[in-house]
């Protein structure tokens, strides 16, 4: 027994366990095996395999849980579509009780929901009860909302249909809160896969919702292995695919789904850096570490595993950081006193021991402190290793786990390209008394979150999602609404590939791949050409490439032949190749940083100056339009007119599209704007050479990307017109530039380019599969139509939101405040 006089000189804290009994007897109450919850009711497969669920903490089996198969699959994919017909056409406002009531049950629970977290994933439970519970109640009072507001604030979206949803195991609960929430608030019915580590919580929140009273079908949750989340994702009658968890899972799916017109959103690993400036407050930064790399053992796609300290408080920075981790705790879940609780499986622990040996042969000083761990269970002490090169692979990999790596910067410039030296963007926080320096360097990382003098901040109102292979499309917020939504009147295209000869398994073509494979200087002539012979070659000059501001010739020194629709040569253009295109990223690069940081104003300035100058050559443009495309002069004038309109439509939403504040709890201001996606490489579709060539062209500059475009092939000479127009618009060298060519190989070496942020591509169903496929080299976002005309003139279709949404990405900034 300790005496009250010992506690006082020591400052021990004493046990403060939380009782596992009424999780146990919620177990108890299943005989401890669990079945799949389908149409409200548990189903337990004849002949089903059942794994057992374990404690990582203690190694003890929790419970038995069934193993879904192709079967289980069908059954439940079935019963979402039969509940999308009534749910999807319930008013907003009687979803929004739906999701309240949810709510509110989650509430009821939230102990035993807590506690039976804690118990299968190993967390704290300081932190399932403080942090996930509260935040997954959140999400569905916050969805509630947007269910209530649908009709009125949404009117021109509809719900996609049913949705598979395959989660992680580091936040089981509010992964699968996230994922449900938006998707039934906005009318979706949902297929669900837990992780297999963690699949408990997901089963009581089942009982949650037919307690709630959610109509059956709605939710299903099926537990079975990453087989089972394949099986869902290439289902056909699933609408879009939501997923959190690996980049590799996350790289297979957009293969998987390639070519389906399913959406797809995918929120995926990270290496997120926590940056410290000389002049930061050190001890809260130090607290900030703990959060950032030891909140849930470091299993988090957000945690800040690499700090980037100023060198000059480097040495102190540490010291004191190794202090703190000697008074951290690890210990049993269940007691509230603990800091960090167990790994999740033996696996994980042995995958990150693996990785601290690695960072120790790359030459890196690891350190642990000293501190008492339980002998049972998968404990691992808090990690920090120092010394290690930028390029090492402990600081370019995703651990995931309680180890940090630590490296040094001098000025932040340094700061922001080690920040940015990373294939990730998830997140990262940036700690600095200095408002100043805190937001222009905000601005330059690339991440979806930013949290300044703080980190791990999350809440229902901002959305959260990775830039580059982190993945893409947000979760939460606004912003998060539209991965749920599609565009009333615009239902999933459902393209036939049966040309690919694709195997089901793979997704991949049977036999030999021939995408994008183009000999140079030998055109496909049309029929009348093959027959009679070029009719009348009346055309000497030959339009170039445009790149960097110049007219350039194509590399390979190549021309291909422009038919009019009678067979006629009516002028010859650039057979651009790889080294094009290379060029083309290269100087859309180097213009990028300039031209998005630009006010709006100034580039809205300049789109009305290309509007001005269009309109000067509006007749020259209409006969051209009608040479090429054989409309009548009325039909291109007409074109020529809407082109010159959506270039004053976009010079408009140039300065108003910057981004909101968003409504969270902080105390302080969270920002979220909307960033430029990047290098956008277009390829228009082959109908309204000039209209398409702008409705795409515009949205994309105006939000302060950079392009290179691939025009029409059948009528590229609009295009190459064009650039007569942007040179003297004062577009700057590089914003723009038009790469003529076969299109199948163009846009293959477009999307296969790692520097390229996101391919738009508007042509047959084939190559939106090829497009949607081969993204997945370095998971770049993706705007296909799956052969699916639009009809360009019209403003549903040519213009607006959707196209802004493409030419953006969702940085939130979390700002706190107070004196
Ligand atoms: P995985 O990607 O292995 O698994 C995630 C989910 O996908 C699980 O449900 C898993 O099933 C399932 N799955 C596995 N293989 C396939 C497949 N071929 N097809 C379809 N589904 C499949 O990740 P982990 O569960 O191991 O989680 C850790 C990773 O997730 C980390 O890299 C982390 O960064 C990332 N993550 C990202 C988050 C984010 O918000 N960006 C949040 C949380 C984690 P099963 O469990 O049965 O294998």
């Amino acid at each position: 027994m300790v005496s009250v006089r010992e506690l006082f000189r020591t400052m021990e804290y004493g046990p403060a366990p939380e009782s596992p009994q009424a999780a146990y007897a919620w177990l108890d109450e299943h005989g401890r095996k669990f079945g799949l919850f389908i149409n409200n009711r548990w189903v337990y497969p004849e002949g089903a395999h059942y794994v057992p669920s374990y404690n990582p903490a203690t190694g003890e089996v929790l419970a038995e849980t069934v193993q879904a198969g192709r079967e289980e699959v069908d059954q439940a994919v079935s019963t979402a579509r039969q509940a999308f017909e009534t749910w999807s056409r319930t008013p907003g406002s009687v979803r929004a009780r739906y999701l309240y009531a949810i709510a509110r049950h989650v509430q009821k629970h939230h102990r035993l929901l807590a506690v039976l977290e804690s118990l299968d994933n190993g967390k704290p439970l300081r932190e399932s009860r403080d942090i996930d519970v509260p935040l997954v109640a959140r999400h569905f009072y916050y969805h509630a909302g947007w269910a209530q507001l649908m009709e009125r604030e949404l009117p021109q979206y509809q719900p996609l249909g049913v949705v598979a949803q395959i989660i992680p195991w580091n936040f089981p609960l509010l992964m699968l809160a996230w994922k449900i929430a938006p998707a039934i608030a906005l009318g979706n019915t949902v297929v669900i896969k837990p992780a297999s580590y963690t699949r408990l919580s997901a089963l009581l929140f089942a009982e949650i919702l037919a307690e709630a009273g959610l109509p059956p079908g709605v939710v299903n949750i099926l537990t079975g292995s990453g087989e089972v989340g394949a099986m869902l994702a290439t289902h056909p009658d699933v609408d879009k695919v939501a997923f959190t968890g690996s980049t590799e899972v996350g790289r297979t799916l957009r293969q998987l789904t390639a070519g389906s017109g399913k959406r797809l959103s995918l929120e995926l690993g990270g290496k997120s850096p926590f940056i410290v400036f000389d002049d930061a407050d050190l001890d809260s930064a130090i607290e900030g570490v703990v959060d950032a790399i030891w909140f849930n053992q470091g299993q988090v796609c957000c945690a800040g595993s690499r700090l980037l300290l100023q060198e000059n408080i480097a040495e102190r920075f540490l010291r004191k950081l190794k202090a703190r981790m000697n008074r951290l705790r690890v210990g049993d879940p269940l007691d509230k006193a603990i800091d960090m609780g167990a790994i999740v499986d033996r696996t994980q622990w042995e995958t990150i021991h693996r990785w601290v040996q690695t960072g120790q042969a790359e030459g890196g000083l690891c350190y642990q402190p000293d501190i008492p761990l339980p002998e049972k269970g998968w404990f691992y002490p808090p990690t920090l290793i120092t010394g290690l090169d930028a390029a090492a692979s402990t600081v370019q990999e995703e651990i995931f786990g309680p180890v940090l790596v630590s490296l040094t910067f001098r000025s932040p410039a340094e700061a922001v390209e080690l920040a940015n030296n990373t294939r990730y963007g998830l997140a990262a926080s940036v700690w600095t008394e200095n408002i100043n320096l805190a937001l222009d360097v905000a601005r330059q990382i690339k991440a979806g979150t930013v949290w300044l003098n703080s980190t791990n901040l999350f809440d229902a109102a901002a959305g959260f999602g990775g830039y580059r292979e982190s993945g893409f499309g947000r979760e939460g917020g606004k912003e998060g609404l539209f991965e749920y939504l599609s565009p009333r009147g615009m239902p999933r295209p459902r393209p036939d590939l049966t040309s690919l000869g694709l195997d089901p398994a793979t997704n991949r073509p049977r036999g030999p791949v021939a995408w994008g494979e183009h000999i140079p200087g030998r055109p496909a002539r049309p029929e009348a050409v093959r027959a009679n012979g070029y009719a009348s070659p009346r055309i000497d000059r030959t339009p170039k490439m445009y790149i960097g501001g110049r007219q350039v010739r194509p590399d390979g020194g190549y021309v291909l032949p422009v038919f009019d629709p009678q067979g006629r040569l009516i002028g010859q253009v650039g057979d651009g190749n790889r080294k094009d295109i290379r060029d083309a990223v290269e100087a859309a690069r180097r213009a990028g940083p300039a031209w998005a940081s630009r006010h709006g104003h100034h580039r809205a300035q300049i789109l009305y100056y290309i509007a001005e100058n269009l309109d000067v050559r509006r007749e020259e443009f209409a006969a051209r339009l009608v040479e090429m495309t054989a409309v009548t002069h009325q039909a291109a004038l007409e074109e020529v007119e809407a082109a010159i309109n959506r270039l004053l439509t976009y010079a408009a939403w140039a300065d108003k599209y910057g981004g909101t504040v968003q409504e969270t709890p902080l105390r302080g201001i969270t920002v979220a704007v909307n960033e430029p996606v990047g290098v956008i490489g277009i390829v228009c579709p082959q109908e309204y050479p000039l209209l398409a060539f702008v409705s795409l062209m515009a949205p994309a500059i105006a939000r302060g990307n950079t392009v290179v475009i691939v025009p029409s092939s059948l009528h590229p000479l609009a295009a190459t017109d064009f650039y007569q127009v942007l040179d003297t618009s004062d577009v700057p060298p590089g914003v723009v530039n038009i790469v003529t060519g076969d299109r199948d190989h163009l846009t293959k070496t477009l999307v296969q380019h790692e520097d390229v942020d996101a391919v738009w591509y508007f042509g047959s169903a084939e190559g939106s599969y090829w497009v949607e496929y081969e993204s997945a080299c370095n998971m770049k976002r993706t705007w296909v139509n799956y052969g699916l005309l639009r009809d360009w003139m019209s403003s549903e279709q040519g213009e607006g939101e959707e196209f802004l949404r493409q030419a953006t990405q969702v940085k939130n900034i979390w700002m706190p405040g107070g004196a």
